[in-house]
């Protein structure tokens, strides 16, 4: 009997291994009874009502006196052994219950125990999905939205991914698509403990190969010719011309198009679309328009060429297609190399973009080159099935005839079932002269090769496989008959994957229709100025350049884990805003913790030595941390909502830092630790720590600052540190300073022995052996600063200055920050160097603009006061003598004539007496202050 609907929420309490039906007699055990709180109603109560109506028998019934039996203190140790017994249960029985809900955090509890081997097995029976299926047969593929994840086996998952076609740079659209597999991949083994098998093909026979190899070599043959410059000129315009007539069609609308009038005529055409308008001139710009921007700018190129009489250089893309049309029949494809040396270099460039972004390898990968055979019985079984016929050399699917069976066909998207573009584009451009379909929408098995092409032997001739055949062929050699989980990016939900569906649901069609797959991911799209980022479009930033320029593989990340996995997505300036933000409030928050930690002594390990009477903020800030684990986990459970995740974490952060930086009460650091050592595995799960492993017990970044250090030396790597307090302790003593404390400490400080003692303890954190040599160096500045006040003017600014150098140059360089406390000894902490420096250069330059800023005020100010007494030197007697205006002045210089003889006008005479009474006033300033000399 199946699920009844209204048992919807209890379908996720139950693991079986397939469907949860419950047909004759099922025994069930409860596991997760240990730990439970007494408080709250007990969820195995609940269900043991729940199910009596059921033919099941509970293995481990409630005992009515159960709460009393719970412990009391909160020690696992007496219950290694239950937890062993449970185990055992667990093994007979027909289904385990695990419990996920937010009363009690049973599994959670139970992995802590340490026995989490197991265990993982059981508490991984978890259900990554929050809505119940809106069908009673949740395993059918065509549903979308989120249905509850049950894997065929229990913790086991397994998964096949469409990788990528080696025949370009991988860009950020790729990454994309990648890093969201990448995070909810680990999300399933490291969150939920599922055991993930993880298969990726590389699609290394492809009409894109194909094109671009050959192309490459005939540009090459042909840079080898002995051309004449005219001929040179000859052989571009005949490619300029033919790259217009097929893909800008109204440049070439009038005969005549030349280098000359191209741009002319290019902006009369397409002059709106370049604009940012559309070709219909309706709506917003798309995928055409960006193709159309595309072409035209491998024509400006050209025509430039052209123009500029460069030969080949700039030519390039008109070309490729045009010796391609003249000359691929030459290339002799029995020998592969051509094809081969492209697909293997960019294999190997996926790879390491792929290390570099911190993307786990696959468990197995396939290539279609290494499985030709295998595709070649495929499809032959298929043809014997009935579900495909032979036409002219090629293999086609027969839609029709696999409908009638009974099949679907088309079940993922079904209203692209008649999608002309998108059938054309999966059949690939090399494919379009191929004959024989019986219908327009029947796709190719196998291929027949035409001249120019690479071919492989087949019972129809020499041919090479279509493109969508390899990926059934080889996702059922690795994973059989049936899969949980099939990904891709969304654009190959149709037709790659709906053709994937059928041939292999044809295949291993037993009279009824068969169940390929389980759950398909289709991760969504990275999109720029509002078309799709692609290869075809060339609107892209490849990965490398981006991680060279642009971004950090880490901040990639949490940009792409922003934003919903299966959700189309613009990065815009303020997407960028937040990761940043994000990373730095977590950075900030590693880089205080472990500070605290280190000027505490040592680490508390954890939440054992807690003591929380009397702190209630402390125990304020764990309730938000379990509270954070239960929203988390919730998050991850719904459609692997990473948004979500990340709020989650920054709300936690910051709570932590309210209590850090919370005055009123000594934080306890147990507390802040046990914060800072979850956030660190939440990070390590979502892969945003390139150095972390599981189970990620860390604390902080493994590679912040100089940790890290991996095998290298300990005396290697503290001898920077070392070197650095050597030459601080020489300084002090040079300085020849009186204070007793300071003597004190440069006679007994013995950072070398510290270091040593931690070094035979086994010691290798970086960070942590440097720590002796750090604290030296910080207590003889603390001191130096403290006795400051009691010197002689010249030694306080000595003192002052190496204080400052110690700080701003000594220990920046080695990437440490001291941060000055009030009465306590200065923080020590680890940032980056680079950032440091950056900080400091860009203080100096501040300090530098202001100083400028101060000079030039001053010179203003001089220029001022000079012009001023320029003028204050000259007597009010002279003042209008020199002025051409007039030419009678009285015995006080005061003008009583124009020039003209005239007399001057009232009006006039009060405004110059005015102007005689300023200048007397300043001419006795000046006398004042200069004599009358
Ligand atoms: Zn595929």
């Amino acid at each position: 009997m199946p699920n009844p609907p209204s048992t919807c929420a209890k379908a996720q309490l139950i693991h079986a291994p397939s469907r949860p039906t419950i047909t004759g007699h099922t025994s069930i055990f409860l596991a997760g009874t240990t730990t439970s709180d007494p408080a709250k109603p007990d969820w195995r109560e609940t269900l043991t009502t729940a199910l009596t109506h059921l033919p099941i028998t509970i293995l481990n019934p409630l005992r009515p006196d159960w709460k009393s039996l719970l412990p009391e203190d909160a020690s696992h140790a007496p219950f290694r052994e239950q937890v062993e017994w449970e185990l055992d249960m667990q093994e007979r029985a027909d289904l385990v219950v695990v419990y996920f809900g937010a009363a009690t955090d049973a599994p959670i509890s139970l992995l802590e125990l340490g026995l989490s081997k197991p265990l993982i097995r059981h508490a991984t029976n978890a259900l990554p999905t929050v809505e119940c299926a809106p069908s009673p047969d949740f395993t059918n593929p065509s549903l979308r939205g989120p249905v509850p994840f049950v894997p065929r086996e229990p913790g086991k998952v397994s998964w096949y991914a469409c990788g990528p076609t080696t025949y370009d740079l991988s860009h950020l659209g790729h990454a994309r698509n990648y890093v969201s597999t990448d995070i909810i991949r680990r999300i399933l083994m490291h969150h939920f403990g599922f055991k993930v098998y993880f298969v990726m093909n590389y699609t290394d026979i492809d009409d894109k190969i194909i094109i671009k190899a050959r192309r490459k070599r005939l540009l090459e043959l042909e840079r080898e010719k002995p051309y004449t410059p005219e001929q040179i000129r000859d052989l571009i315009t005949k490619a300029f011309l033919a790259y217009a007539e097929s893909n800008l069609s109204l440049l070439t609308s009038q005969p005549g198009l030349d280098e000359h009038n191209y741009l002319e005529r290019r902006d009369a055409a397409y002059g709106s679309v370049l604009a940012g308008g559309t070709l219909s001139g309706e709506g917003k710009p798309g995928d055409a328009e960006a193709k159309v921007k595309m072409h035209l700018s491998n024509m400006d190129s050209a025509a430039k060429s052209l123009r500029e009489s460069t030969g080949f250089d700039g030519a390039e893309e008109v070309l490729l297609p045009y010796l391609d049309s003249l000359y691929k029949e030459t290339i002799d494809t029995s020998d592969q190399t051509i094809f081969t040396n492209l697909t293997q270099a960019m294999e190997k460039a996926f790879n390491d973009d792929m290390q570099a972004l911190n993307v786990l390898p696959p468990d197995a990968v396939t290539r279609v080159t290494e499985y030709v055979p295998q595709i070649v019985a495929f499809v032959e079984q298929i043809i014997k099935k009935g579900f495909a016929y032979e036409a002219n050399g090629s293999v086609y699917f027969d839609i029709a005839a696999f409908e009638k069976a009974g099949n679907t066909y088309a079940r993922l998207r079904p209203e692209s079932k008649n999608d002309k573009a998108l059938q054309e584009e999966g059949e690939g451009s090399l494919s379009k002269s191929l004959e024989g379909k019986k219908r327009p929408g029947d796709f190719a098995l196998w291929k027949k090769s035409k001249p120019g092409e690479p071919y492989w032997p087949s019972p129809w001739g020499a041919g090479r496989p279509g493109w969508h055949i390899e990926c059934s062929v080889m996702a059922s050699d690795k994973l059989g008959e049936q899969m949980d989980i099939h990904s891709g990016g969304i654009d190959l939900a149709f037709p790659h994957h709906d053709n994937e569906l059928a041939q292999s649901e044809a295949y291993f069609h037993q009279g009824k229709e068969h169940t390929w797959v389980n759950y398909f991911l289709h991760m969504g799209h990275l999109s720029i100025a509002g078309s799709k980022m692609s290869k075809s479009l060339k609107n892209f930033q490849t990965i490398q350049d981006a991680l060279a320029t642009t971004y950090t593989s880490r901040n990639m990340r949490i940009v792409f884990l922003m934003g919903r996995w299966n959700d189309g997505v613009e990065i815009s300036q303020d997407m960028r805003k937040q990761a940043d933000s994000w990373e730095s409030t977590v950075d900030n928050f590693f880089t205080n913790v472990k500070a605290k930690l280190a000027a505490a002594g040592s680490s508390t390990d954890g939440l054992e030595k807690l003591s929380l009477e009397n702190d209630s903020k402390a125990q304020a800030l764990l309730d938000e941390l379990e509270r954070a684990k239960k929203d988390l986990d919730a998050a991850f459970r719904n459609s692997f909502d990473t948004p979500g995740a990340m709020q989650v974490i920054l709300r936690l952060v910051r709570d932590a830092n309210i209590y850090m930086n919370d005055k009123s009460v000594e934080p306890s650091l147990a507390a802040i630790e046990a914060v800072a050592r979850w956030v660190t595995k939440v990070v390590g799960i979502l892969g945003l720590d390139a150095g972390a492993q599981p189970p990620y017990d860390g604390l902080g970044w493994t590679s912040s600052g100089a940790a890290a250090a991996g095998d290298v030396d300990p005396q290697t790597a503290v001898k920077p540190y070392a070197e650095a307090y050597a030459k601080v302790k020489a300084d002090v003593q040079a300085l020849g300073l009186s204070a007793q404390s300071i003597q004190t400490l440069l006679e007994q400080q013995q950072p070398e022995s510290e270091f040593a003692e931690l070094e035979k303890s086994g010691e290798r954190d970086v960070e942590k052996l440097a720590m002796p040599y750090l604290r030296a160096t910080s207590r003889l500045r603390d001191e130096l600063r403290t006795i400051v006040s009691t010197l002689e003017p010249a030694s306080k600014q000595a003192v002052l200055a190496l204080s400052d150098r110690i700080r701003d140059y000594d220990l920046t360089d080695l990437g440490v920050q001291l941060d000055d406390q009030i009465d306590k000894p200065s923080l020590i902490k680890f940032v980056p160097a680079a950032r440091l420096i950056a900080a400091r250069e860009e203080k100096a330059a501040l300090v530098a603009e202001k100083a400028r800023q101060k000079e030039e005020a001053r010179k203003a100010r001089e220029k001022a006061d000079e012009e001023k007494w320029a003028k204050a030197k000259v007597s009010p007697q002279d003042m209008f003598k020199a002025d051409a205006k007039y030419s009678e002045w009285d015995a006080d210089g005061l003008p009583t004539k124009l020039a003209d003889g005239s007399e001057v006008p009232k009006s006039q005479v009060k405004k110059l007496k005015k102007e005689w009474e300023r200048q007397k006033k300043l001419h006795e300033e000046y006398l004042a202050k200069f004599g009358s000399a």
